[in-house]
């Protein structure tokens, strides 16, 4: 069968709006009160970015969003898009000591929404000012959210910085990957503009790929920040994987970004491959077109790296899950897609479309070929951590801004970390896998010798 659209406009719309809703002024006023504004947050150290937010919530408590949007500017400057397509659960929500108390976490997500949704209704330039110019230049390749985070620090700092890229649209994935219900392309974009007004230059559609690019681009710059993010799909390497009707989950993903969502063909039935983030947006996103969906994943429901609370999604929008279930086939019938089979079970399981969700290739290569000699060229985002969120790449494209801007002979500029003041050896960004609570700040900070 040929895939084809299956709702309608107003359907599709309908189950694609917002996910997260914003808060009224009322109840941003009430939820930032709550707040303790505790000493030494650790909702400030599980933010990579390390936004002071018991400074930014006590501003909206006293009504001054515009002041509280200023103070995420200074830190991230995607603040935002952070506040739609963070994992708050597993970050800054993760981490509020209210949780202690058996208490409901600070919406910390959803109060930055608030402020930053007055900044953009105000027209606030949340960013600030290029500094006065220092004459060195800086090339950064690749326009996502590191690419995009360096390039703005940089000319805060007075350095003369163009993006290369090779989209005709700035932004990476947050432009092109995140879920639509979360995040749109419009709004993604609409944030980027601020950026703009830093007299950044940029050089889209170029694709840099050779050691001779490599070469010209040090020559004309003085250093050169990459942040390409990952590659393609992976393939699984089995009998029928180019049949028509298996694509791959980001293809599909970019496309809703795309395309009218009335316009997309989708499968009646979609199987989706994978136990990741990725395999959970493809199959929310090809359910909310109107697809039954299945994700069949190799191990465990435990073994799975999506969030619980992005599996809870899947779970609302109907999708099936099987666990231990490895594909070793696509069977056609007609030249078409039919089926999976899996191992180990007597029957196929009949699909009319396969959306492949198995990790993006590491580009270990690319280095290598474009730039073999590196004592000017810095990396960052998803190119060089293998793949996180949006705020590691925005908090890594910022440390590569000041690293670079002290190679270059900047000095006296310090990024504006939130130091512990209580002395935790890793003062921020250990929210994914190990949040810092209050007690064990306190712990490290009473073992700490005085003077
Ligand atoms: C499906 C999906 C859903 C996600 N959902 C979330 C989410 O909900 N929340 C969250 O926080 N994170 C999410 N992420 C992760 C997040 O999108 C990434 O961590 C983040 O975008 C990484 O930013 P980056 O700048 O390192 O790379 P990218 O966003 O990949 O940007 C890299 C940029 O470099 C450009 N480029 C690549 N090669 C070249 C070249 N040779 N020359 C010039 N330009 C080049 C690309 O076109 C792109 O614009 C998701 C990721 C995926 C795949
Ligand atoms: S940990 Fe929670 S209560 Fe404490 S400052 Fe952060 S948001 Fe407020």
């Amino acid at each position: 069968m040929t895939l084809k659209p299956i709702l309608c406009a107003s359907e599709a719309q309908a189950n694609f709006a917002e996910l997260q809703q914003p808060l009224t002024a009322s109840q941003a006023r009430i939820e930032a009160s709550r707040c303790l504004n505790c000493f030494d947050a650790p909702c400030i150290h599980a933010c990579p970015t390390g936004i002071d937010v018991p400074s930014f919530i006590g501003r909206i408590a006293e009504g001054r969003e515009l002041a509280a949007a200023k103070l995420i500017g200074e830190a991230n400057l995607l603040g935002a898009s952070c506040a739609r397509v963070c994992p708050t659960q597993v970050l800054c929500e993760g981490a509020c000591v209210l949780k202690d108390r058996d208490e409901k976490p600070i919406e910390i997500g959803r109060l930055q929404r608030h402020a930053t949704d007055a900044a953009s209704a105000a027209g606030l330039r949340v960013l600030g000012r290029a500094a006065p110019a220092t004459g060195k230049r800086v090339a950064v390749i690749g326009g996502g959210p590191a690419g995009l985070s360096c390039a703005a620090d940089l000319a805060r700092l007075g350095h003369a910085v163009t993006i290369v890229e090779r989209h005709a649209q700035l932004g990476g994935l947050n432009t092109y990957g995140i879920a639509r219900y979360k995040l749109t392309m419009e709004d993604s974009l609409e944030e980027i503009r601020h950026i703009k007004e830093l007299g950044i230059a940029f050089r889209m559609g170029v694709e840099i790929g050779s050691a001779a690019e490599g070469q010209a681009l040090l020559k004309e710059f003085d250093a050169v920040f990459v942040a390409i993010g990952l590659g393609t799909g992976n393939a699984l390497g089995i009998e029928g994987e180019s049949l028509p009707g298996v694509m791959d989950a980001l293809s599909f993903i970019r496309e809703v970004h795309e395309r009218p969502l009335h316009e997309i063909s989708v499968g009646e039935r979609v199987v989706v491959i994978g136990g990741g983030n990725t395999a959970i947006d493809a199959a929310t996103q090809s359910a909310r077109l109107g697809a039954q969906v299945t994700i069949v994943y190799r191990r465990t429901e435990g073994d799975m790296s999506a969030y619980d609370f992005e599996r809870a999604i899947a779970r609302q929008d109907g999708v099936r899950f099987m666990f231990d279930a490895v594909p070793v086939a696509f069977v056609a019938r007609e030249g078409r897609l039919c089926a999976v089979r899996i191992a180990g079970l007597a029957t196929d399981i009949p699909c009319d479309m396969v959306l492949k969700a198995i990790g993006q290739s590491k580009r270990a290569d690319w280095l290598a070929r474009v730039f073999p000699v590196r004592d000017r060229v810095f990396v960052g985002g998803d190119f060089a951590n293998g793949g996180r969120e949006v705020v590691n790449a925005i908090g890594e494209g910022r440390n590569a801004a000041f690293a670079i801007h002290a190679a270059l002979g900047g000095s006296g500029a310090l990024p504006p970390l939130q130091p512990s003041r209580l002395g935790m050896p890793e003062p921020r960004g250990a929210g994914l896998v190990k949040p810092v609570r209050s007690h064990e700040a306190e712990r490290v900070w009473r073992s700490a010798p005085r003077g």
